[in-house]
């Protein structure tokens, strides 16, 4: 059974404008797929339906063996990464990344467990006490994957997390994110219009342009000679 499944997902929006235009797709367990295409073509849409923030039109998007096309975000468990970090300025590093449990009251002591397990993956450890405006861009970002890491989601889904920071942050932050998933395991919806993030970071790469899903396969698959 596929982790994520869409099937034929159609997005239209109030103005008539079909943004994703038949899509889908399989997603196995524990793999790591890179939407990748032009800005405009529809990646961001697709990733908001399948985490729910964005309504869909038609089609099937099931999580597991459930249908999730009319559930609420917080009954999927997924943990999305958003581009601008979306943290909370008034809370220190460790507040935002434990904000998802205290949301459900989680026991004190496992939130420290928690927190610190993150932290520890992250390299964030020395900056629990810290706020977000003094931390660089790369330290933003890893606090907004501390907070994904810990809701123990069953999938993480990744809005072009990189495209805010400077290149060689970027590529260290590749090399990071590659390592993450694959201790963790998780399964993983990464969008981006880097070529470089695309060919380097997934299982498969999906290729979209003008919602429509044109290619499915390895980086091997879509981007060398026959
Ligand atoms: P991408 O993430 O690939 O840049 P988006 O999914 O953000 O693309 O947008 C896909 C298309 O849908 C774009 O042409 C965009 O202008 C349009 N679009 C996005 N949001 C809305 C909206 N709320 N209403 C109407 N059109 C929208
Ligand atoms: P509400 O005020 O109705 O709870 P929110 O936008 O705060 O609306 O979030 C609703 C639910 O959506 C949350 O309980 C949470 O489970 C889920 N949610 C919010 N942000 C994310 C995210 N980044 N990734 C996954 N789920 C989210």
């Amino acid at each position: 059974m596929a982790a994520i499944s869409m099937r034929n997902i159609v997005k239209r929006y109030g103005d008539g404008y079909q943004a994703v235009d038949n899509v889908s797709l399989d997603i196995a367990d524990g793999e790591f797929v890179i939407l990748v295409g032009p800005s405009g073509c529809g990646k961001s849409t697709l990733l908001r339906m399948i985490v729910g923030l964005e309504d869909i039109t038609s089609g099937d998007m099931m999580i597991g063996d459930v249908r999730v096309n009319q559930k609420a975000p917080r009954d999927r468990n997924l943990a999305m990464v958003f581009q601008n970090y979306a943290l909370y300025p008034h809370l220190t590093v460790f507040e935002n990344i434990a904000f998802p449990m205290r949301l459900k009251n989680t026991p004190d002591s496992e939130v420290r467990e928690r927190v610190q397990k993150a932290a520890d993956l992250l390299q964030l450890g020395e900056h629990l006490d810290r706020k977000p405006a003094n931390l660089s861009g790369g330290q933003r970002q890893r606090v907004a994957m501390g907070r994904a890491i810990v809701r123990d989601a069953d999938a993480f889904l990744f809005d072009e997390p990189l495209s805010n920071l400077d290149a060689k942050l970027r590529g260290q932050m590749r090399t990071e994110i590659a390592r993450m998933q694959k201790r963790l395991g998780t399964t993983t919806v990464y969008v981006t219009h880097d070529q470089t993030e695309a060919m380097t970071l997934g299982d498969r790469i999906a290729v979209l342009r003008r919602g429509v899903l044109q290619q499915v396969g390895t980086a091997r698959q879509l981007y060398e000679e026959p």
